[in-house]
């Protein structure tokens, strides 16, 4: 009997189950496959360093800045402005992997090639988890269970706690791993907003290899189809500005969706249940940031769990604590505002965008705010909102 089982050794995932094991608890990480490349950007903030020191001492590639440009090309470029704020841009295999490993060193028992499909229950209670491997059916039982496998999750639907997506809430978006030589400035990500909600970018990786990729969200994902967009995206005059060769090697492609309306308030725990990263909701609703919130979203379910264990009482009562957690109520207040202005930046075809952008080419004040509205889900200000609002 495990103290908690783990569905999905994503970011939020392994990082849930190292502070678990770390102290001292039986945790089962159930993956379908470590081998699988999660289609992502894989531009990860600094932030990360709070979450995983040991990153400052991998390869991973290094940032320095971020270049934007609005649909009628403005654009303005804005570099950290101490060296130490650098980002990084990851592979997503190699850094779930590594991730992962960590979990592992922690005590946590990884169960790779299980697929998870459904609860065991017992007395109307939930009290395990079945999943498919190649060695045929397994059970997993424990006390606690959360789930992190991500949009795809078979359990969250089982669990009640929320409904399917609408199409209208989530976000789609498709990427490639490339390599060849290439003008991308090797320490700046670039990101191009376009007439249809959401954007394309271009991410410097290792070795002449870049992240390059759009996606759309909303109700555009009916109003335009996303495999037309990127191959658009991909012969954009902007972006053949850095990339003039005609063949790129494509290392790998994929598409995959995301979720778009913020924090799932409504739908974060029940009885021995919590939902933390993709499935909880905790992606950037303007920018489609997930990583950084999914781990924050992992370590404070784990927190919450320990508490309960602690206590001997793992009924919603106690789980609770995760919802509302101060750091839970920051971020899903931030992405409450940042969804309110997403509608407004991409009214009429991105033009509030452009006029943001404008502002930005010449208001350091408003640049700094924008960028970090962008990049760390700080919530806009009054100030900023009313400066949108008003300036011509
Ligand atoms: C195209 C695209 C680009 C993105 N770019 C960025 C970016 O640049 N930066 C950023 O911060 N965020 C980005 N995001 C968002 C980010 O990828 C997610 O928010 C983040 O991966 C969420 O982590 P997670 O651990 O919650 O879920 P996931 O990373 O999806 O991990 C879920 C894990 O569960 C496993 N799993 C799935 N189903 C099962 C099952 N039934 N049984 C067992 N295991 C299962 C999967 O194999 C996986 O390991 C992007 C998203 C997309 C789609």
């Amino acid at each position: 009997m495990y103290d908690v089982i783990i569905s999905g050794a994503g970011p939020s995932g392994s990082k849930c189950a190292e502070i678990l094991a770390k102290n001292g608890f039986k945790v089962a990480l159930i993956e379908k496959d470590t081998n699988w490349r999660k289609p992502c950007g894989g531009a990860v903030n600094s932030r990360i360093f709070k979450y995983y020191p040991q990153l400052r001492r991998m390869n991973f590639h290094r940032i320095n800045g971020i270049k934007i440009y609005s649909a009628d090309f403005h654009n303005f470029e804005y570099k950290w402005r101490n060296v130490m704020d650098y980002s990084i841009n990851v592979d997503r295999q190699q850094f779930d992997n590594f991730v992962r490993d960590i979990a592992v060193d922690a005590g946590a028992e990884l169960f790779n090639q299980n697929l998870s499909y459904d609860f065991i229950t017992k007395e109307n209670r939930r009290i395990g988890i079945k999943a498919k491997s190649p060695s045929g059916l397994q059970e997993y039982y424990g006390k606690i269970i959360i789930i992190a496998d991500g949009m795809s999750s078979k359990l969250v639907k089982k669990s009640g706690l929320r409904k399917k997506w609408n199409i209208e809430d989530i976000g789609i978006a498709k990427c490639a791993i490339m390599e060849g030589e290439n003008k991308i400035n090797k320490e700046t990500i670039s990101l191009f907003f376009k007439s249809y909600k959401g954007y394309g970018w271009l991410f410097p990786l290792e070795n002449n290899k870049f992240n390059i990729g759009c996606g759309i969200i909303g109700e555009d994902i009916l109003r335009y189809n996303l495999n037309q967009i990127y191959e658009e995206f991909l012969n954009d005059t902007n972006v053949k500005k850095y990339l003039s060769k005609n063949n790129y090697r494509k290392i790998w492609e994929g598409a995959y969706p995301l979720p778009g309306q913020g924090v799932l308030e409504k739908s974060l725990y029940n009885d021995n249940i919590m939902l933390i990263g993709d499935n909880g909701g905790f992606v950037s609703p303007l920018s489609g940031e997930g990583i950084c919130p999914g781990i924050v979203s992992g370590k404070i379910a784990a927190e919450t769990a320990i508490q309960a264990l602690e206590k001997e009482e793992i009924s919603k009562n106690t789980l609770k604590n995760y919802k509302f957690h101060p750091t839970i109520k920051k971020i899903t207040r931030s992405f409450k505002l940042t969804l309110s202005l997403v509608d407004f930046c991409f009214e009429n075809q991105g033009q509030n965008l452009s006029k943001m952008f404008k502002i930005a080419e010449h208001d350091d004040a408003f640049r700094e705010k924008l960028i970090n509205l962008f990049l760390f889900n700080e919530a806009p200000s009054k100030d900023f909102i009313m400066k949108l609002k008003f300036e011509n």
